[in-house]
């Protein structure tokens, strides 16, 4: 085994969106910068190759009717492009390089990368180092798991081209009914089961109720408050899934295929983090202060490892942190952020920013509520998307908006609107009172305060 020494003034463990812009952004700088990707498919990272562009065009494809198969291919040849692109973006210039291969911590500033075409090691050193290794879908220790060969994970699946006749989805939470909302348009018959007792426990029932009902009418069942007892293979033509429903009572489910979507935690497994003497939290999430920094000064982590809200637009403005820590005076930090908004893409999306109605009572507010159904609206009537409600939660005493829900066709660039009139602290008549074009989901936001 050969071994070359290469010095950097910054190596990132990761091509994770924080990680890869600040790579292209210090190599700009005139920073001799090394990128480490454990993988030639996940150029670009999570977000491009498996999770929130791949998942929107199936989506997208879904709701348009796409067939499934043709749907996964052009998928792949999508997130081809974009891998490339990515790549080029980082290794194109003269101040950068891709390295791939896997990073493991030698000691604080000396990693070993083990090479994947060569297999060759390789020690870099490097004055300043970020970690950006993402996360990873966690498997629940059920009976059978590991031995079926029906269970996939969201990113196995969307790597199959026959459609799952009956897909079971263990999980709740966002990636588990984006699946469920996606594969029932495709066709699957979805069974959705989860432990939880109540149905979406963040939000707030009247909503959490609207949105089961849409998805129920998609003909996808929803079981709550379940205990899964084993996955069971002897069957070549499908497994079951056996579980105990809400009531105590055992039932059998068959699956030709199984999502696991509980939950994703960090991923840091072969850093060897102890060798730089960086902390993780007792979940394994590296600890960071709110400049992104570790317990070592030299090293940052950014992006879903380091325990912040799993988006890529987080993992971006972890970017913008750091930058400002090179190239200011640290003046962006996490104490900046507030009113992040998300989206979940079910058909209409649920996209929301700030606080639910039951979050702002519990925190004392004096608080006054709007609610409007997505059937009023114009443009909801012309695209056919009728489906949905609108709520916001504005402040009694100071008339500014706490919190807002939408759950209608194009919330996910209507929240953005909320979000900036909360960030600017406006008065909820600017969202009443401006003039929109028409006819638009935009004048939903006129009709909504207006109820105020
Ligand atoms: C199905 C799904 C859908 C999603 N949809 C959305 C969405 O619509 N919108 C949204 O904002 N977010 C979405 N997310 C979340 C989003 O994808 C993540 O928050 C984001 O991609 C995290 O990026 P990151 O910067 O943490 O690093 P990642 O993009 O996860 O990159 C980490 C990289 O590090 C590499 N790596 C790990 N260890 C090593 C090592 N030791 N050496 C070298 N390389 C290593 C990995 O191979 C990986 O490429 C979704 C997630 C999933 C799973």
């Amino acid at each position: 085994m050969k071994s070359i020494k290469r010095k950097y003034d910054a190596l990132i463990i990761g091509f994770g969106k924080g990680g890869k812009t600040l790579a292209a952004y210090l190599a700009n700088k005139g920073w001799q910068v090394a990128l480490v990707e454990q993988s030639a498919l996940m150029y670009g990272g999570t977000c491009i190759n498996i999770a929130c562009i791949p998942t929107k065009f199936l989506v997208h494809s879904a709701e348009t009717h796409v067939p499934y198969a043709l749907a996964i291919d052009e998928k792949n040849q999508l997130t081809a492009n974009l891998r490339q692109r990515n790549y080029d973006s980082v290794d194109e210039s003269p101040n950068a390089m891709v390295i791939t291969g896997k990073a493991t911590f030698i000691s604080p500033h000396l990693l070993s990368i083990r090479l994947n075409d060569t297999g060759e090691e390789v020690l870099i050193e490097a004055e300043r180092i970020m970690i950006n290794t993402g996360a990873t879908g966690c498997i629940p220790p059920i009976p059978g798991i590991h031995s079926s060969r029906r269970v996939f994970t969201s990113t196995t699946l969307i790597e199959q081209t026959e459609l799952p006749q009956k897909l079971v989805i263990i999980g709740g939470g966002y990636i588990a009914l984006e699946f469920a909302n996606m594969y029932a348009q495709f066709g699957s018959n979805i069974t959705l089961i989860d432990k939880s007792p109540f149905f979406l426990p963040g939000e707030d029932r009247d909503v959490a109720d609207v949105i089961q009902s849409i998805l129920s009418d998609k003909g996808i069942r929803i079981e709550m408050g379940v205990t899964i007892e084993a996955i069971e293979t002897d069957d070549p033509r499908h497994d079951v899934v056996v579980f105990r429903n809400h009531a105590g009572e055992i039932e059998e489910v068959k699956a030709s295929a199984i999502l696991v979507a509980v939950g994703r935690q960090p991923y840091t497994e072969g850093l060897n983090l102890s060798a730089a003497g960086v902390e993780q939290d007792a979940k394994g999430f590296i600890r960071v202060n709110e400049r992104l920094q570790t317990n070592v000064p030299h090293i940052w982590a950014i992006g879903d490892v380091n325990g912040g809200p799993q988006f890529t637009y987080i993992s971006l403005d972890d970017f913008r942190i750091i930058r400002s820590q090179f190239f200011g005076f640290g003046e962006h930090t996490l104490l900046d952020r507030k009113n992040i908004p998300s989206s979940l893409f079910i058909s209409p999306p649920l996209s929301h920013v700030g606080l639910r109605e039951h979050e702002a009572l519990r925190q004392g507010y004096r608080i006054r509520v709007a609610t409007l159904p997505a059937a009023v609206n114009m443009r909801a009537q012309i695209i056919k998307q009728t489906e949905g409600l609108l709520k916001a939660i504005v402040d009694a005493d100071t008339n500014q908006i706490l919190g807002c829900t939408l759950l209608c066709a194009h919330s996910s660039e209507l929240i953005n609107l909320v979000q900036v009139a909360m960030n600017a602290k406006l008065d909820f008549t600017v969202l009443r009172d401006t003039i929109y074009t028409h006819p638009t989901m935009s004048e939903a936001l006129n009709d909504l305060f207006a109820k105020l």
